[in-house]
C-alpha cells in the first residue's frame, strides 16, 4: 500500500468516473493531479444535460441490476449531501412501460452538478490541469508513472495513476503506451443524441417513462448553463454503436420522435413540430461500452507476465483465479460505464479507492470480480490454443 508523502496519484479524465476517484481518494487523505484534455471538467459524455439515476430491474438479478441497485442508493445518498434539489437533481419516478413494467423509484440529474461539487470538496487536495492531453504513460527507473503529451513532454509523474478517460482510455493503454493489448480491453464507443427544447406551460406526462429511451416530461434547474433553458423537457437517447461523432443529425432526432410515439404520442408530435419550425435543440456525445457492459474497475493486468504464468501454472481451464493475475503496480483503470455513469461513478469510484489502499474487497467480492480489467485477458488467454 502506498504510503506517507507517496500517497500523490494522477488521475487521468475529468468526467463522472475520473472525478468520483478525486473525490475517494482525497477523503482518504492522498494528493490528487487531475489531467484532462478538455478546457474544464465535465465536457465529455458527463456534460450531459439531463440523465436518469434509476434501478436497472431485471426478473431474475444480473451483475448489472445488483450494480444499479447498490449505486443508485449510494449516489442519491452523495447528492443529498451535496448538491441542492433543483440546482443539479431532481427526486422523481420513472414508469417501465416495456420490459420489466413497473413504477420506480428515480432521479433526474445533471452529472456536471455533482462533478463540481465533488471538486469543490476535493479542492484542497486536488490539483486539475485542463487542456492536458495525455498521449502515453511510462514508468520510470523509480517505478512512477509518468504522464506524457504528444510533443513528449512530463505532464506529471505520481506512484499512483488512475485512467477514467472513458474511450480515450483504449488508445492511452494499448496503441501509445503499449501497456495493454487492444483484444484485451474491448471498448467501444456509443453515440447518443438527445432531443430537447423549453418547456412552457404544463408538461405532457405526470413523471418520466421508458420504454426504449427516456421520456423526461419535465425537468428545472436554476444552475443549468445559460446555453440551456432552466425548465426543459426530454427525449433521448439514440444508441449508435461505433460511431464516436459528437454532432447532431436530423435523423437522431426522428429516431427519438419514433421512440417516443410509442410513449407519449402528444409529445412525439411535438418533438415534430419543434423540429421543423428549427426550435428543437439536442446534445450529442460518446458513451464508453465494454463487450459485456459492465464497468472496467481495477489493477490494470501485465498481460505478458500473465501469459508466462498461466503457462507455468498450467491453466486453460476452470474458474478464472482473478487474485492471481500478474498487475501493472500502481496503474489502475475506472471505465466503460455505459449508459449508467451516473448510477454507478460513485460506487466503483469507491471500490477502486478500497482497492488501491490494499482493503479486502468488502461486502460484494463476486460483484467487485465481475468489474476486474483483467477479465478479458483471461478469457482471451484461456482461448489460445
Ligand atoms: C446521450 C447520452 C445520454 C446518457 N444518459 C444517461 C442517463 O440517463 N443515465 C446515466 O447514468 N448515464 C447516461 N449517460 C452516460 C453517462 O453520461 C456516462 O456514463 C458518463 O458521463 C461517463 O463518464 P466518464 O467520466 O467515464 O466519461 P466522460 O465524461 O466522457 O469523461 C472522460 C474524460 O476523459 C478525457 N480524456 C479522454 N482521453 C484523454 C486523454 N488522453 N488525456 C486527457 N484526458 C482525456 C475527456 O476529455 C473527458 O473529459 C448518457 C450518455 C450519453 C452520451
Amino acid at each position: 500500500m502506498p504510503g506517507g508523502s507517496h500517497r500523490h496519484a494522477l488521475v487521468i479524465g475529468a468526467g463522472l468516473a475520473g472525478v468520483a476517484v478525486c473525490a475517494q481518494l482525497a477523503r482518504r487523505g492522498w494528493h490528487i493531479t487531475l489531467l484532462d484534455a478538455a478546457s474544464g471538467p465535465a465536457r465529455g459524455a458527463s456534460a450531459l444535460p439531463v440523465g436518469m439515476l434509476s434501478p436497472h430491474v431485471t426478473r431474475a438479478p444480473t451483475p448489472l441490476s445488483r450494480l444499479s441497485a447498490l449505486g443508485m442508493q449510494a449516489t442519491l445518498a452523495e447528492l443529498q449531501r451535496l448538491v441542492p434539489q433543483g440546482r443539479g437533481w431532481q427526486a422523481c419516478e420513472v414508469d417501465n412501460l416495456g420490459h420489466d413494467p413497473g413504477r420506480w423509484p428515480a432521479a433526474l440529474v445533471r452529472p456536471a452538478a455533482l462533478v463540481q461539487a465533488w471538486l469543490v470538496e476535493a479542492a484542497s487536495r486536488t490539483t486539475p490541469h485542463w487542456q492536458a492531453s495525455v498521449h502515453r504513460l511510462e514508468r520510470t527507473a523509480s517505478g512512477l508513472w509518468r504522464a506524457v503529451n504528444a510533443a513528449g513532454e512530463m505532464l506529471v509523474e505520481a506512484p499512483v495513476a488512475v485512467i477514467a478517460a472513458a474511450h480515450g482510455s483504449h488508445a492511452l493503454l494499448t496503441d501509445a503506451s503499449g501497456l495493454m493489448e487492444p483484444e484485451h480491453l474491448p471498448l467501444r464507443p456509443v453515440k447518443g443524441q438527445m432531443s430537447l427544447a423549453e418547456l412552457h406551460g404544463a408538461p405532457l406526462a405526470m413523471r418520466p417513462q421508458r420504454d426504449s429511451g427516456v421520456f423526461v416530461p419535465a425537468y428545472e434547474d436554476s444552475g443549468l448553463p445559460p446555453e440551456w433553458p432552466a425548465r426543459l423537457w426530454a427525449m433521448g437517447s439514440t444508441y449508435t454503436r461505433g460511431d464516436s461523432s459528437t454532432h447532431l443529425t436530423p435523423e437522431a432526432h426522428e429516431a427519438n420522435a419514433g421512440s417516443l410515439q410509442t410513449i407519449c404520442p402528444p409529445a412525439a408530435d411535438r418533438l415534430r413540430s419543434l423540429q421543423a419550425c428549427g426550435e428543437l435543440r439536442g446534445w450529442a456525445q460518446v458513451r464508453c461500452a465494454s463487450l459485456d457492459r459492465l464497468p472496467l474497475v481495477g489493477a490494470v493486468p501485465d498481460a505478458v507476465a500473465l501469459s508466462q504464468h498461466m503457462a507455468a501454472a498450467g491453466f486453460r481451464r476452470g474458474r478464472v483465479p482473478l487474485e492471481e493475475t500478474p498487475r501493472r503496480q500502481g496503474l489502475y483503470l475506472l471505465t466503460a460505464l455505459g449508459s449508467r455513469g451516473i448510477t454507478l461513478a460513485h460506487l466503483c469510484a469507491g471500490w477502486l479507492a478500497a482497492d488501491i489502499e490494499g482493503e479486502p474487497a468488502g461486502a460484494e467480492p463476486d460483484l467487485v470480480a465481475a468489474l476486474d480489467p483483467a477479465r478479458f485477458a483471461w478469457r482471451h488467454a484461456r482461448r489460445q490454443p
